[in-house]
């Protein structure tokens, strides 16, 4: 995370070999083209004019976060409900906060709002520069599922802390990095994890980069 945040956007890891790794989670692709979700084993690209792809296998990313889907807790949230309250309900759910956490929420939602990045070039900017270049797109009335991960502040150098959500719909051609939803009923499915594999980027980009210095990621809500 340190690294992408630096603007390495480049890796070597391919999407069939992150597939060997997890069925479930989110990241980027080389030259930050787009988001990526990970559902059911199917890998997921939103280009920055809202298009879903299924990339390539031989595709390659430079950041990604992914598991095994095996929830251990489930629960259900049946009445309307903002972001902002979603997340206070996971917060009471979560039982430890020194660990990590899978979180999957199926259901319908009155209102999506998602946002996608156009790819860049080298020399790359930070990725605070190239998130601000982000489009964002909203649909109302949809099912879906959000796919993301909770991560410990102690984790902050090599993933995205608190809450990181993607969100696709059930149709698979509305999807990309949630910034906001309103939710109508779901069930949230949560997995506990307590093991953490990095693969590091067998890049120049990555080799290059000075990763000495504390670095202050914010993945931008809005
Ligand atoms: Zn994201």
């Amino acid at each position: 995370m340190d690294a992408l945040s630096q603007g390495v956007f480049e890796g070597d890891l391919t999407c069939a070999e992150l597939l060997q790794q997890g069925d479930f989670g989110l990241g980027t692709f080389n030259d930050l083209d787009g988001e990526m979700i990970v559902l059911d084993g199917q890998v997921y690209q939103v280009k920055s004019d809202g298009s879903v792809l299924k990339p390539d296998p031989s595709t390659q990313l430079p950041f990604a976060t992914v598991t095994f889907f095996r929830p251990d807790q489930k629960i259900s949230l049946d009445k309307e409900l903002s972001y902002a309250q979603i997340k206070d309900l996971l917060d009471a759910a979560l039982p430890f906060k020194n660990i990590f956490y899978a979180i999957r929420i199926d259901g319908k939602f009155s209102q999506v709002t998602v946002r996608s990045v156009p790819p860049q070039w080298k020399p790359y900017p930070d990725l605070a520069q190239a998130i601000s270049e982000q489009r964002i797109f909203q649909k109302n009335d949809l099912a879906g599922t959000i796919i993301g991960f909770w991560f410990p502040h102690y984790a902050k150098n090599i993933n995205a802390t608190g809450y990181h959500f993607h969100f696709i719909d059930r149709t698979r051609t509305f999807a990309g990095h949630l910034l906001d939803a309103r939710l109508i009923s779901a069930t949230a499915s949560i997995q506990s994890v307590y093991k953490l594999n990095i693969a590091l980027p067998k890049t120049a980009n990555f080799d290059s980069t000075d990763l000495t210095q504390e670095q202050h990621v914010i993945i931008p809500e809005k």
